[in-house]
């Protein structure tokens, strides 16, 4: 028997679980995470009116119910009060980090820290329900938006600040955000990218949503679009960037409807400054760039100005440490070879990565199914070594002892009922708990 730990229930995490599972019968895995809920970023970033990327949840639950997998939710491993690594290494034959990236990067430009300026991370953890997520008020008071940034997470919050209640209504996004976002008076929402639309990281299918919101027009300037060289010659660009360039083209053609809102796709400003105005955030300054003929731009010294009382920086994520690991601050990953751990170059037996913490915060939810098979390959390729560890015969009594009480997969059912339970009681569907407090308050009443 081999008894593995996997640290995260997002999809990598799930995904390497499942791998043990499947290739190897004498493999027993335990999923533990800090929150009492289980799947990571599917629930707590994928954007709620993404109902069939969240239906992926259906899969990852049936990893979590395998026979040989437990969910062992709210337990914290590293940090203070948190269990730390070496005691998890201890207890299990290995152990495979796959926590993510969970903070989001910086601008590093004045004025960032002002109110009203924001990470989409926060954003989104809002909308989310996530329990660490601040309750602030992002859109009152605003007219206008600014999101930095061309990813998929600028246009999930782009498109989530567009949205009415009428399409939000039937999310499971919290009641609060819910409110907040159907009384929002933001009319203009800015997306902005500092290189051209041809280098935008979104995809297409993502941002054609975009055109497709109720009551919204989509801006794009042509004079944007002729600024980027390979937008007069498709034949340059990949498959994946002629798409989007088309799409960008369709709507810098189209006369605006006069919807109700507008979406304003910016290119080739970078942004250098946040503007305060009575005490936050007013507009962003940007510099004006061209190519500089490498994939990059420079600066032309010509600045615009783009009102905003509320900025969100959509400008990637980026992995924390985990005390007990290495981890290249650089990259942002802790080091490995084929999901080994290397401490100092040398593998650190019986430990491994998947997901974000090992490749970074690329790829789609379908791109860690190949980043756990690597992993769990090499993990397997390990067991016979591995298996001569002495470890107790069951980690979780061990855990209780020492205090720490597990939600188990009962706990989280029992929270999932509260949530239908709740979104019945406002005439929704399911109405996901956005605390702390309600979580475990609903994992505790129904299994005792
Ligand atoms: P991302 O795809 O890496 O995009 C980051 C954006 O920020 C880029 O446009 C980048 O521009 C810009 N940026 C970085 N530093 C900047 C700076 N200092 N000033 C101005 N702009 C800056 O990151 P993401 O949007 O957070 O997405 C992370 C991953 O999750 C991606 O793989 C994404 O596809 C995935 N995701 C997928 C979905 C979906 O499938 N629906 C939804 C959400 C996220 P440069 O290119 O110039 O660096």
């Amino acid at each position: 028997m081999l008894r593995v730990a996997v640290i995260g229930s997002g999809p990598s995490g799930c995904y390497t679980a499942q791998g043990l599972v499947q290739q190897d019968s004498t493999v027993f895995v335990d999923v533990l995470d800090r929150l009492p809920c289980p799947y990571g970023l599917v629930r707590y970033g994928v954007a709620p009116d993404h109902e069939k990327i969240k239906s992926l949840q259906n899969n990852l639950r049936t990893v979590l119910e395998h026979e040989r997998v437990r969910f062992l939710g709210g337990v914290q491993v590293g940090g203070p009060g948190g269990l730390p690594t070496a005691r998890l290494r201890e207890l299990y034959h290995a152990v495979v980090y796959c926590v993510g990236a969970a903070t989001d990067r910086h601008l590093g430009i004045p004025g960032e820290e002002l109110p009203g300026s924001w990470s989409a991370t926060e954003f989104v953890s809002w909308y989310s329900a996530h329990p660490d997520a601040a309750d602030d008020g992002f859109v009152r008071g605003a007219r206008s938006a600014v999101v930095i940034g061309v990813g998929n997470v600028a246009v999930d919050v782009t498109r989530m600040l567009a949205r009415g209640a009428a399409e939000l209504s039937p999310t499971d996004m919290p009641q609060a955000a819910l409110s907040a976002l159907a009384a929002s008076r933001v009319t203009d929402i800015h997306m902005v990218g500092r290189r051209g639309p041809s280098q935008a990281r979104f995809t297409t299918k993502e941002l054609r949503e975009l055109g497709a919101l109720p009551d919204t027009d989509v801006v794009v300037d042509p004079e944007e679009l002729a600024l980027d060289p390979a937008c007069a010659d498709p034949s340059a660009l990949s498959a994946p960037q002629r798409r989007n360039v088309e799409v960008l083209r369709g709507w810098a053609a189209a006369p605006p409807t006069g919807g109700r809102r507008r979406i304003g796709l910016r290119f080739f400003l970078r942004p250098v400054e946040l503007l305060a105005e009575g005490g936050r955030v007013g507009a962003v300054r940007f510099e004006r760039t061209v190519p500089d003929g490498q994939g990059g731009v420079t600066g032309t010294g010509r600045y615009e100005d783009i009102e905003a009382q509320l900025v969100l920086r959509s400008v990637g994520y980026r992995g924390v440490p985990l005390e007990g690991l290495p981890f290249d601050a650089g990259l942002g990953t802790v080091p490995h070879r084929e999901g080994r751990v290397l401490r100092d170059g040398a593998i650190a037996p019986g430990e491994y990565v998947a997901g974000w913490i090992k490749r970074g915060p690329t790829g789609v939810i379908g791109t860690n199914r190949p980043c756990a098979k690597q992993t769990v390959t090499s993990l397997l390729e390990d067991a016979p070594v591995l298996a001569r560890k002495q470890v107790p015969e069951d980690p979780v009594t061990v855990l209780r002892s020492a205090g720490v009480a597990p939600v188990e997969w009962a706990g989280w059912q029992a929270i999932e009922r509260a949530e239908a339970e709740l979104g019945a009681s406002l005439g929704r569907t399911v109405v996901k708990l956005p605390d702390w407090e309600s979580l475990l308050a609903a994992a505790r009443a129904t299994t005792s």
